[in-house]
């Protein structure tokens, strides 16, 4: 075995999970191999395109301030697609700086480097094919052409975690705990973008749009349903993209291209992207299964972050920020084991502690069952109440010659009409049971 081959902590992926945990290791003054399957990090890697701002900052300190953004996101809005509109909800604020529009490819790149800055060794287009063990314990890694020995190996590959698999630390998720999302880049000249969102020339402003309903297009007839769309602004480029639960996908034999075909040509979307050329098309999963589906975490001499774990809260399109934030501790766990000089799964459990201590097991917690709860009312969401909501803004808006109290009373008593008041009251407690896991959290 060379010099090459041996370090205290071997990283594999170098997504946001996998830089932050190496760039802690380093930062400890411990040898770190960081291994990526890419030619280029982040040529795998695909996400909105909103970076949350803050844990950027508590893992990149300082040099947060050269990082290669292309819009402050300060404009979100919310918003539920009808047949033939929508109804929205915007909130603005040109002062905050929470989240950046970045470009996947770009932040890896810039990540890598000051990770590398830091004494990461960096080891790109290195598939990691096994898990090596000795005593049931993990004592490096497998690629096509190599082995690697370390003391601790921590697992950052993303969704589908074919390593942690191979020792059992995570099952395969089911379909009804992932949701396929695929996105478009479509380029549009800077200054037609500026114009259709209102922005400005020197990027300190960017808009967010989340949309929710599927009453439209060929989803119209479809009960359930739950599917998200995303719009994010860059410089030159509209990120759109749209997200299923893979189990409502295969059930209804949807295909998620065809919804983002739909999707495109819907009234409220349609002149947000016009004459825009697609130069970009990808696909992802992303893990919602969240904390009743949470893998164990560690195992004697390996450690598990970022998506590979399934930390992710979809409900707030929040993943790199749990990455990066995972990765960190996972790094300054490992960090204390090399001291202790002990790594059985009892001393790298402080990973968990560590992780319980921080947002990430606060919110994966109270978001525990959110996402099941919605998705058991995915049809009140998508298209019952965008329904209600269009008709009650038509009789808000119309002067049509009728009562306005005739109207709305009539309005109410079609709640009752379309749908049987036990589905009424299991939306109430549904929605009522997401408010307060949220707010009592753990
Ligand atoms: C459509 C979509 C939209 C999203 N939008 C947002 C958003 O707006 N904001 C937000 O914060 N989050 C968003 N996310 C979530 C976010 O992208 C992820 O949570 C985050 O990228 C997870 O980082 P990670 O490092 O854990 O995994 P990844 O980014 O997936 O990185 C895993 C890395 O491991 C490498 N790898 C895998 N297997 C191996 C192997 N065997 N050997 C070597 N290398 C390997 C891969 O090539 C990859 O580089 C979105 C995700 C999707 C899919």
């Amino acid at each position: 075995m060379n010099s090459v081959n041996k370090a205290d902590v071997i990283v594999v992926g170098a997504g946001p999970a996998g830089i932050s945990a190496a760039l802690a290791v380093a930062r400890g003054g411990k040898k770190v191999l960081l291994i990526e399957r890419a030619q280029y990090a982040g040529s795998k890697n695909m996400y909105g395109g909103a970076v949350y701002t803050t844990a950027l900052k508590e893992v990149f300190k300082d040099d947060f301030k050269t990082i290669p953004y292309e819009r402050i996101i300060n404009s979100h809005t919310w918003a539920f697609l009808t047949d033939t509109g929508s109804f929205e909800m915007t909130y603005k604020n040109d002062d905050s700086t929470a989240s950046y529009a970045i470009k996947r490819f770009n932040l890896e790149k810039w990540m890598i480097e000051r990770a590398k800055e830091a004494g990461v060794y960096y080891i790109p287009n290195t598939l990691v094919t096994n898990l090596l063990l000795k005593d049931g314990c993990v004592i490096g890694v497998k690629t096509e052409l190599e082995e690697y020995f370390a003391s601790v190996t921590i697992l950052a590959d993303g969704v589908n975690s074919l390593l942690s698999r191979q020792i059992n630390l995570r099952s395969n998720y089911e379909p009804k705990d992932i949701i396929l999302s695929v996105k478009e880049a479509i380029k549009l000249d800077k200054k037609v973008i500026e114009e259709r969102f209102n922005l400005k020339e020197d990027c300190t402003n960017g808009v967010n749009k989340q949309y929710f309903g599927t009453g439209f297009g060929k989803m119209k007839d479809i009960k359930n349903l739950f599917m998200m769309t995303f719009l994010h602004t860059f410089k030159d480029t509209v990120m759109l993209g749209v997200g299923a639960n893979l189990a409502d996908l295969t059930k209804n034999k949807l295909n998620l291209n065809e919804i983002l075909d739909e999707v495109k040509k819907h009234p409220d979307i349609y002149p947000l992207i016009k004459d825009g050329e697609t130069i970009e098309y990808s696909a992802h999963l992303i893990p919602e299964g969240g904390y009743n589906k949470m893998p164990k975490l560690v195992s004697s001499g390996v450690i598990i972050v970022g998506d590979a774990a399934g930390f992710v809260n979809s409900v707030h399109l929040e993943g790199t920020n749990f990455a990066l934030i995972s990765g960190k501790l996972a790094g300054e766990s490992a960090l204390n084991a090399l001291e202790n000089d002990d790594f059985s799964e009892r001393s790298l459990l402080i990973y968990r502690k560590k992780l319980e201590k921080s947002f990430i097991l606060k919110d994966l917690y109270s978001y525990r069952n959110v996402i099941n709860k919605l998705y058991s009312r995915s049809n009140s969401l998508s298209v019952y109440y965008p329904k209600k909501i269009r008709e009650l803004f038509e009789i808000v808006t119309s002067a049509n010659c009728i009562p306005k109290g005739e109207q709305i009373r009539s309005y109410v008593k079609s709640f009752f009409k379309d749908r049987k008041i036990t589905e009424l009251f299991k939306d109430f407690f549904a929605f009522l049971k997401c408010g307060l896991d949220v707010f009592f959290g753990k």
